[in-house]
Formats: C-alpha cells, sequence, structure tokens
C-alpha cells in the first residue's frame, strides 16, 4: 500500500526543520516513500550514492522523524530506485558467457575465501560510485621487480597512510605503457585502503569519472559536491588519458584543487606522463606534475618469471591438477612480450588445454599454444663486411676477390652467394649493395640474387652451404 502523502509530507516538514533547508534540500528532496511494510517503511532515492549518503548519516534522524508520525515504525529500507533494472542487467552476463570462460574466470581468483572476505569492501565501494574492483588485483598478488620498486613502494605508502596523516605527496602519479601493472597497482590501493573502515578509497576510471561520478556530483548541488568530497580520504583514478571534453576538465580540476587543498590523497594512473597529456590545461598539467610522477617500466624477464609463477600457483589452489613444469614458465617469460596480459592469456591458454584435452603441460604443447603471443625476433642486425668475411672464410678466397673485377668461376660464385644473403639479410638496397661489392651496378645485383635463388631450388649441396652460412651470420 502507498504510505498517505499528509504522513509523508509531515515526516518531511520534520526532517526540514530538524536538519535546516540546505541539508534537506541536498539529502531528501528527492527522496520518496514506496510502501508501508508492517514495522517498515520503504523509501527510495535515484542515485546509490545518495542511499549510502543518507544511511550512514541521517538513518537515526529519519527513523525517528518517522516515529514521531507513527510510532509501530522500527525501520526504515532505502532502494535505489532503477536497482532493479540494474540488477537484472548484471545477472544476465554470465550466463551468456561460455562454460569454458566462466571456469576459466574462477580460476583466475585467487581463492574462495579472499572473495567472500571482500565483498564488504566492495559494496561500500560501490556504494559510493567507485568502478568495479577485481579481487584479483591486490598488493598480495603485485610482483616487485626492478622496473616497478618506486612505484609499488608509492603505493603502498598512500594506501598504508591514516586519516588526518600528513600527505607526502600529492597527487601520487604513475604511468607506464599497456599491460605494466597500472591497474593492477591502483585496485591494491582501493582494497588495502578500504580494508579499514575508517578511511575510504575510491577507485574511478577516467571514463566512470565523467559519465558517473561528476553526473552525481552536478545533480547535487554545490553543498553536496563538498560534503561528498570530505567523505573521501583517497581518490584513484585509473587512465587519466581517457578524460575528455572541457566541462568534464573543468570538474575534474575542480575536484583535484578541492582533494589536494583537504589534504586528502589523489592517485593517478596513465600511460603517459603529465606533460604528454595534451588535451588537458596547462595549470591542470602542472598541478598534476607537482607530486610524485612515477614511471614503472616494462617487465624485465625475471620478473615474467616471478609473476608466471605466483600466477600459476595461485591457479593451482582451484585447478589441482594445473602443473606447469618450470622449463614452460621459463620459456614463457622468456618468449612472450612484456605485456602483462599476454603473459595471463598463455597461462590461461595453458590452462585451458589441459582442461579440455587432459593431458599435462609440455613444452612442446606450450611452443604451439602461445605461437601467437611470442614476440618477433628482433632480427639480428647483419653487417654486410660481415657477411662478406665469413663467405670467404667459407669458400677459400679473399675479401678483396669478392669486391673485385676477377670474373674468374671460383671467385663469381662466392660473390654471387655473398650479393644474395646480403640481399636477404640485410634491409640494404640493390645499389647500395653494389656499392659495397666494388662499386657494382644494382641490376649486377639482381642478377646474382635471381640466379642463386634459381640454384638453391636445384641444387641441395648448394642449399645446405647457403643455410650454414645463413646460420653462422644470425649467431
Ligand atoms: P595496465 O593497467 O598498466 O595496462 P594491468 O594492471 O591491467 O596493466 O596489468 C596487466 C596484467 O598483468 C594484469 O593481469 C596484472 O595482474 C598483471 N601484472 C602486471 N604487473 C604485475 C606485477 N608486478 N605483479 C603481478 N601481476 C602483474
Ligand atoms: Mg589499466
Amino acid at each position: 500500500m502507498n504510505p498517505d502523502q499528509d504522513r509523508w509530507s509531515r515526516v518531511k516538514e520534520r526532517l526540514r526543520t530538524s536538519v535546516g533547508e540546505n541539508v534537506f534540500s541536498s539529502w531528501f528532496a528527492r527522496m520518496e516513500p514506496e510502501s508501508i511494510d508492517g514495522d517498515t517503511v520503504k523509501l527510495s532515492v535515484p542515485t546509490r550514492f545518495l542511499k549510502s549518503w543518507v544511511q550512514s548519516h541521517y538513518a537515526e534522524k529519519l527513523l525517528g522523524c518517522w516515529q514521531s508520525e507513527v510510532p509501530s515504525i522500527m525501520r526504515i529500507e532505502l532502494t535505489v530506485r532503477s536497482a532493479v533494472i540494474r540488477t537484472l542487467v548484471a545477472k544476465a552476463k554470465p550466463a551468456e558467457t561460455p562454460v569454458v570462460r566462466h571456469e576459466l574466470r574462477d580460476g583466475k581468483a585467487n581463492g574462495m575465501e579472499f572473495r567472500a572476505a571482500s565483498a564488504p569492501i566492495s559494496a561500500v565501494h560501490e556504494a559510493l560510485g567507485g568502478s568495479p574492483l577485481d579481487p584479483r588485483l591486490t598488493f598480495e598478488s603485485f610482483v616487485v621487480g626492478r622496473s616497478n620498486t618506486l612505484a609499488h613502494a608509492a603505493a603502498k605508502q598512500v594506501a598504508q597512510g591514516r586519516r588526518g596523516d600528513p600527505v607526502m605527496f600529492n597527487p601520487l602519479y604513475i604511468h607506464a605503457g599497456v599491460g605494466l601493472g597500472k591497474t593492477h597497482l591502483l585496485q591494491s590501493i582501493a582494497w588495502a585502503g578500504n580494508a579499514s573502515a575508517e578511511r575510504k578509497v575510491l577507485y574511478l576510471t577516467a571514463e566512470r569519472f565523467m559519465y558517473g561520478f561528476v553526473a552525481a556530483l552536478r545533480a547535487q548541488n554545490a553543498l553536496a559536491f563538498k560534503e561528498a568530497l570530505r567523505t573521501i580520504d583517497v581518490l584513484v583514478i585509473d587512465d587519466l588519458q581517457f578524460l575528455q571534453g572541457k566541462s568534464t576538465q573543468v570538474e575534474f580540476c575542480h575536484t583535484l584543487n578541492a582533494l589536494i587543498d583537504a589534504g586528502r590523497q589523489v592517485v593517478i594512473a596513465s600511460d603517459r606522463p603529465p606533460s604528454d597529456l595534451e588535451s588537458l590545461d596547462e595549470r591542470v598539467r602542472s598541478r598534476l606534475a607537482g607530486g610524485l610522477v612515477v614511471e614503472m617500466g616494462s617487465l624485465g624477464e625475471e620478473l615474467r618469471l616471478e609473476i608466471l609463477k605466483s600466477r600459476a600457483a595461485a591457479w593451482k589452489h582451484h585447478h589441482p591438477s594445473f602443473d606447469v613444469p618450470l622449463p614452460v614458465l621459463t620459456f614463457i617469460a622468456k618468449t612472450v612480450t612484456h605485456n602483462g596480459r599476454d603473459l595471463e592469456g598463455a597461462l590461461n591458454r595453458l590452462l585451458a588445454h589441459s582442461k579440455l584435452t587432459g593431458q599435462p603441460i609440455t613444452l612442446e604443447m606450450a611452443e604451439r599454444e602461445v605461437r601467437d603471443l611470442i614476440r618477433p625476433q628482433e632480427p639480428k642486425r647483419v653487417k654486410i663486411e660481415e657477411i662478406q668475411r665469413i663467405v670467404a672464410r667459407q669458400y677459400n678466397v679473399s675479401r678483396a676477390d669478392l669486391l673485385s673485377s676477377r670474373r674468374t668461376a671460383n671467385v663469381v660464385r662466392p660473390r654471387q652467394v655473398a650479393m644474395y644473403l646480403a640481399k636477404t639479410l640485410t634491409l640494404r638496397s640493390l645499389p647500395e649493395i653494389g656499392r659495397r661489392f666494388g662499386g657494382r651496378d644494382h641490376t649486377t645485383v639482381l642478377h646474382a640474387v635471381r640466379k642463386i635463388e634459381n640454384l638453391v631450388n636445384s641444387d641441395t649441396a648448394l642449399a645446405e652451404e647457403i643455410e650454414l652460412l645463413k646460420r653462422q651470420l644470425q649467431e
């Protein structure tokens, strides 16, 4: 049943008198009665932010005002008006995911116990309008290596701060290329910071900042804006390079200044240093550069191996049969790109393969599975002089002979082979190669290359000779 509008009006009047016009219009103006169910009144508000704010600051007052009108009321239940739709959307997603991927997702978790424990933190964080946090991205699972020591230490410092502590560097600005651990580090700060009830760390992607946070704040008045900011101890913004639009920037600048001036910590990650954020106003850039700017380098081979080891060990909790021999991990660390996402992708495939086929993981299987993630080998730069030296030695002629104009058979063939190798192993042009072989014309070089190409198809001895030379040159 709908509670009688008169009663609601009287409750509102009591509230207004009790908290004052300003607070009333900030927090209660858009509250609506839904129903009265026994001793419980159900009320709704338009945003989750508003709901959590009212709950944590005005729950008693609200109940008191109701009880003055209807003494039997014992409980107030607040809901977010669009919540039903949101829940449905959230629930629909996993069902669309294929079963195998679903299993793999579970496999990425650090363990069930941890997930369960993390749920309340998540809920508080989401109530503030934060972006979803991934339970796997914590300090515990972050591997420290040479390229990220400083960033890690700074992040730890920020996460351990207490309310009221002096802020050491503000903002903390971390930049690095894709897949090098920025999001991992930032979410670690959010998890660690929110673990104590005393502080609130809000993690937002730049996108969320643009379309969620700012919009929610705009819907409130200036007072509400300030009050909202006061509740946040640490504001973490990920992927700042995506922040766009003039008005968003104004809001961002406003928020940044308000927080920093109030002694609140701001942490930012981006794929580039502040000076390269071209679309941002010069004053914002210099404010960003005014704290601590740390770059994370690419993951070295050692760090890649450590990350893989810790990942594989974590996954084993969920998939006891998932054994990855050390040589396989070493192989992946050596060959797969510097990007942390590809490392994870590589392990994912091994897991999928071993789950689907039930076969143990071997080096051959790993080589096959991760072939396309393998970093293209920088072809070793071969010098033309080197080619001439090795070919001359192989055919027992001198280098001067190769460059000379002599046309005896014992010199002509080695010279053609050397030119052919120069064309196939270096990026030099035909005219350039001609010049380096005693000032010959490019058509001469072309002729030599074609000649050897043809011979290699019919003369296996020559083909083998050339293979051997190539290998010597590329080692
Ligand atoms: P970014 O945000 O810089 O693009 P992410 O933080 O998303 O990168 O990292 C990509 C993947 O690599 C994630 O799975 C992350 O857990 C992993 N990763 C990156 N650096 C580390 C590290 N130092 N220790 C453990 N995992 C890492
Ligand atoms: Mg990221």
